[in-house]
């Protein structure tokens, strides 16, 4: 019942500004301050950000393109993107995140030492929930957030998503298979202090589902997974 009037948002939103965005910053980073678990969960989780760039750059050059990067947590995609020449609007419901992701990209995105290659377009940063966001966009990215939505939330998410993009969207979320479930039911059986938020698992068949209700289909897809990290990474495209 709690997941009914935007709850989960208003949980998420303060997890994502206080503890969430400490653990989160540090799996996402580089630092060797990281457990095991946490350390699988970088590597796994680089290996969506990497598969992301890979699957967007297959169809040619992003100089120029037009990318939309929704829940852009520290700037993992962002920055990449930003590398490749994109035009990147980077937003988060996360205040502390977004502050985080512009000061890594004010650190990474700098023209070359030899003054040969000028430093790339900042991305757009703005604290906006996924929800609020409006315009038009090459592209739609959205990863690793649908996990903390239950299915019928992230139905209108895909939706809204799918409406700002004109060519493509491109979405990762926790696969729900009997393994995984497992998996996290036995998480929750010794939840530890950092999981403070439900994870939320979306199965292939719902997503396609809700993409087919707003006339968008699946084009490619792709699966991640180390040992505790378990990523669907997909491309849809307008029908
Ligand atoms: N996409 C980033 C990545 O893959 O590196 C971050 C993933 S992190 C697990 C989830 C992010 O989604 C957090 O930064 C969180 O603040 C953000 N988020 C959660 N719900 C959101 C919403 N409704 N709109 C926008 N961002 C949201």
């Amino acid at each position: 019942a709690e997941e009914v009037g935007g709850g989960d948002k208003e949980v998420v939103r303060e997890y994502f500004n206080s503890t969430g965005f400490q653990r989160w910053k540090k799996i996402y980073g580089e630092t060797e301050d990281v457990n095991r678990v946490q350390l699988d969960i970088r590597v796994g989780h680089a290996k969506t950000v990497e598969n992301t760039i890979q699957m967007l750059k297959d169809e040619g050059s992003l100089r120029g393109v037009t990318v939309c990067d929704a829940g852009c947590g520290t700037g993992s995609l962002s920055i990449p993107l930003a590398k490749e020449g994109a035009i990147v609007s980077a937003t988060d419901i996360s205040a502390a995140m977004v502050a985080e992701a512009e000061k890594q990209a004010k650190e990474q995105l700098v023209a070359s030492e030899d003054g040969l290659s000028p430093a790339p377009v900042m991305p757009n940063f703005v604290v906006k929930d996924l929800e609020s966001l409006d315009g038009k966009y090459h592209t739609v990215v959205c990863l690793d957030v649908l996990i903390h939505y239950p299915q019928n939330k992230a139905d209108g998410m895909i939706a809204h998503l799918a409406s700002l993009a004109t060519n493509r969207l491109i979405l990762s979320f926790a696969p729900k298979t009997f393994y995984y479930n497992l998996l996290k039911r036995v998480g929750e059986l010794f939840p530890g202090p950092s999981k403070a938020t439900r994870a939320y698992l979306h199965s292939e068949a719902d997503v396609e589902r809700a993409l087919r209700k707003v006339g968008w289909t699946i084009r490619k897809k792709g699966l991640i997974t180390t040992q505790f990290y378990f990523a669907n990474l997909i491309e849809a495209v307008p029908l």
